[in-house]
Order: C-alpha cells, then sequence, then structure tokens
C-alpha cells in the first residue's frame, strides 16, 4: 500500500495543527494517520485512493456507513438551502426533542447541545444545581470527553487532574471508582452519600475496551442514587441509539436513569449533543431554573434535520435488525478464530459495537461461553477472567494491538480503531462479504 499522500498531508498538518491533527486519537497510529478522502458504504478511501473495510466509522456518529438514505440526504441538502442558522427556535429542533421523549421512557424533556462534551459538561452543571451538591462520582475507564471534572485519574482517596491545565480543585469533587464493582460503591454512598450530585456512568464503558456491566451492577448504582437522593446519569454518547435500538441501552439493560447524555448518532453525523431526563430536573436550567445553559449552534437546523431524519429512518426500516444479525456474524466469528488461535483474548460487544480485547489469561474451558461478544455471565469459563474494569483492559496486551496488530490488519484493507480502547463499529452499510473478509484478516494477523 502507498501513503505517500497521507504523509505529505501529515507532514504539513504538523506544521499548522499541534500534533497534525485536530483530535488526539487520530495521531494514534504510527507512523502517521491515513487521511480520509471519502467514504462508500461501508468502506472507506484514503488520500492516497487505498480503499478499506471502515469499522471506525467516524467513532461513533455513523448508523448508515458513508451513505446516507435519500430522504435523509434531501433533508439535510434541503435544511442548508434554507440558510444554516437563525438564532430564533425552528421547528426541527421541537421535532427531535418530541421524537426522543417518544422513544426512550426516562427523557420528557431535552436541551440540544453542540457535542458530547458539552452535554456531560452541563448535566454534572445540573445535577450540581439541582441537588445543591458538588460531588461526582465516575468510573475509571469511562470517558465523558475532555473536560474538567471527568478529566481525574488516581484512586478515589487521592484524585488528580488527568491533564495539566486543570486546577486540583476540580478533581477534589470527583469520586472515581472501578466499574462493575458494586462493593467500592456502596462503600462510597455510605461515607459521601449526603454529598454526591450524581454517579455520571456509560452503561456499557465504550472508550475503554468495550465491557458490560455485570449482572445487578446498574440495579445497584439506581438503588444508592434512589436512597441517597442522587441522580444517576448515563451517558449514552455512544450507546444511545446504538445499542438497545430506539430504547438506547437503559431500555436494553431496564434501567431508568435520572438524566442521560447523547451525542454522536443523535445528530446523524454532525456535531451534536443533548441532555435529557425528566421535567422536574430539566426545567432547571435557564431560562426556567437558574442553571446557566446556553449555546449559539445550539439545535443547529441542519444537525437537527440530519438526526431526525436518520432516526425516524431508523424507526420505519430493518435497520436495527440488520446491525445487530452482523455484528453476531462477526463476533461469533471472531470466537471462532479466538478460541483457534488467542483463547486468551476475549470478543467484546453487542448490537453495533465489537472489539477483540488481547487479555491475557486464557479462559478454563469454551463449554457454553458468550459466543457473541462477552455478556458477564456468571456461569461462563470465561467470566473470572474476562475484563470488568477500564483497568483490565489497559492491563491487556496494548502493545501488540496497536505495534504489531493494527498494521498487519490496515495492509489486509481492513481499518480498525486507532488503539486497544475505542470501539469499532457496525452500521447498515455493511454486508456479510465485508464481515467474512474481515474475520479473514483477523485469522491472519492474530
Ligand atoms: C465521544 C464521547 C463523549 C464526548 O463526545 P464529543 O462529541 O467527542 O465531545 C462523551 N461521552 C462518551 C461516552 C463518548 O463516547
Amino acid at each position: 500500500m502507498n501513503h505517500d499522500r497521507s504523509r505529505d498531508l501529515y507532514d504539513r498538518a504538523l506544521s499548522v495543527l499541534p500534533g497534525g491533527v485536530n483530535s488526539p486519537v487520530r495521531a494514534a497510529t504510527e507512523p502517521y494517520p491515513q487521511f480520509a478522502a471519502r467514504g462508500e458504504a461501508g468502506h472507506l478511501i484514503d488520500a492516497d485512493g487505498n480503499r478499506y473495510i471502515d469499522w471506525v466509522m467516524g467513532l461513533g456518529p455513523l448508523l448508515y456507513g458513508h451513505d446516507l438514505p435519500q430522504p435523509v440526504e434531501s433533508a439535510i441538502q434541503s435544511r442548508v438551502s434554507e440558510g444554516p442558522v437563525y438564532g430564533l427556535p425552528t421547528e426541527i429542533e421541537v421535532e427531535l426533542a418530541e421524537f426522543v421523549s417518544r422513544h426512550v421512557p426516562s427523557v420528557s424533556m431535552l436541551r440540544f447541545v453542540n457535542s458530547g462534551t458539552e452535554a456531560t459538561v452541563s448535566v454534572i452543571r445540573l445535577a450540581r444545581g439541582y441537588t445543591g451538591r458538588d460531588k461526582v462520582v465516575i468510573m475509571q475507564g469511562g470517558y465523558h470527553g475532555a473536560q474538567e471534572s471527568t478529566l481525574v485519574e488516581g484512586d478515589r482517596r487521592a484524585p488528580r487532574p488527568s491533564s495539566v491545565g486543570i486546577p486540583e480543585e476540580f478533581a477534589n469533587h470527583t469520586i472515581r471508582v472501578p466499574f462493575n464493582d458494586t462493593e467500592v460503591v456502596q462503600d462510597v454512598f455510605a461515607e459521601h452519600g449526603g454529598e454526591i450530585a450524581c454517579v455520571l456512568v456509560e452503561p456499557i464503558l465504550a472508550n475503554k475496551g468495550i465491557v458490560a456491566p455485570i449482572e445487578g451492577y446498574h440495579e445497584t448504582l439506581r438503588d444508592l442514587c434512589t436512597d441517597h437522593n442522587s441522580l444517576l446519569v448515563f451517558d449514552e454518547v455512544i450507546t444511545g441509539f446504538r445499542v438497545g435500538g430506539l430504547a438506547c441501552a437503559q431500555g436494553k439493560f431496564d434501567v431508568t436513569p435520572d438524566l442521560t447524555t447523547f451525542g454522536k448518532l443523535i445528530g446523524g453525523g454532525f456535531p451534536v449533543g443533548a441532555i435529557g431526563g425528566k421535567t422536574e430536573i430539566m426545567e432547571h436550567f435557564t431560562p426556567t431554573g437558574d442553571v446557566f445553559q446556553a449555546g449559539t449552534f445550539s439545535g443547529h437546523p441542519v444537525t437537527m434535520a440530519a438526526g431526525l431524519e436518520s432516526l425516524k429512518f431508523a424507526a420505519e426500516n430493518d435497520i436495527y435488525e440488520h446491525i445487530h444479525e452482523l455484528g453476531d456474524r462477526l463476533r461469533r466469528g471472531l470466537t471462532e478464530v479466538v478460541a483457534e488461535q488467542a483463547p486468551e483474548y476475549t470478543v467484546a460487544g453487542t448490537d453495533g459495537m465489537f472489539k477483540l480485547l488481547f487479555s491475557r489469561e486464557s479462559p478454563s474451558g469454551f463449554e457454553d461461553h458468550c459466543e457473541a461478544g462477552c455478556e458477564q455471565r456468571s456461569d461462563c469459563p470465561r467470566y473470572d477472567r474476562c475484563p470488568k474494569t477500564g483497568g483490565d483492559v489497559a492491563s491487556g496486551e496494548t502493545d501488540r494491538w496497536r505495534r504489531v496488530f493494527w498494521g498487519e490488519m490496515k495492509e489486509q484493507g481492513i481499518l480498525l480503531s486507532q488503539n486497544q480502547f475505542e470501539s469499532q463499529f457496525l452500521t447498515y452499510a455493511h454486508t456479510e462479504e465485508d464481515v467474512d473478509d474481515t474475520l479473514e484478516a483477523y485469522k491472519e494477523a492474530l
């Protein structure tokens, strides 16, 4: 494969963009990233004309791959021709809010913003304003965007900012606990219950491998929040309208959060975020309440049209069935490859998400194990060894993944996300042939 043009573009980019990129993960592949030229269904064509089966898919916002369904594309184009933005409300934002609140039972009102980060910043301010408390509980290995309150590392007794440029004080209000560990979070509530504004959790860890919740974990969080008058906030920026179809991951797991953040898919491929929840809480946002929140581009008509038409199209067609069947085919195939070639590795994911985790410990057997992605079933022979926390994923063979495996897959025309931790996405545009070609490549590369 020739990458001369990507290399030259990267060289130019290094002079005008820090690290050559506008979001750091894009520079994670070595020696330089492939520059994208265009997409075609489930494929991506790079600046040198190389074609890949694309499992990055924008890192989450694309349900239909790179080809928008005709009604979606028409709606976007007609909005564009009517002028991009007004500073006045428009009908389309009311329609998207009505659509989401119809399909997601915990949501009766929404505030649209412009990114997932903006959504989690605003939801934390709302939870603090509503409860009059400052502390926020988050998960180790959870990701909530590039914001002060969640860029925290260290254990819960010694939290510190995970980036320079953030005052220590932010970390002092954040309590970081391991995902899937009910005892630790129970201890935290026993000690700090009256100070906790909210628990902010991805229903499935999707930015640190893919880690599913163990049975009863979200129910424990729900009960603790209810008992201590704290808010349970699901960050569904990745899982929203991806896992569990239009009911989202909260529908799939049958847990009702007080507030939810959305992003990625809810804008049909355009910049977006949203906060949703009960009217009584949501009306604490300005102008009805006193939690200040605002944005010039919030509820942008083009984004609203793209989001609404994408989700309506999914409601009216068998989009999720196609994606879930394809996902099962891919995850089952990967499980067979792994059983044969790398039994210590864990196939993770559900619905339209997948990842092969380079975990280090072999299962005690393959009888009756999760066949289409780790579901954290306690009777699975892998259960004691499959990753339960972000830390478990991070302790895998991450260098092998990045330095050896990723490049081998790329050479075979398979584009995987840039590191061991980011999820990969199936879309309506992917075909059985794409899946089967990808499985062949995994067999070669592992
Ligand atoms: C991507 C992501 C965010 C941040 O969204 P941006 O649009 O990149 O700011 C927040 N939370 C989760 C769970 C995400 O996956």
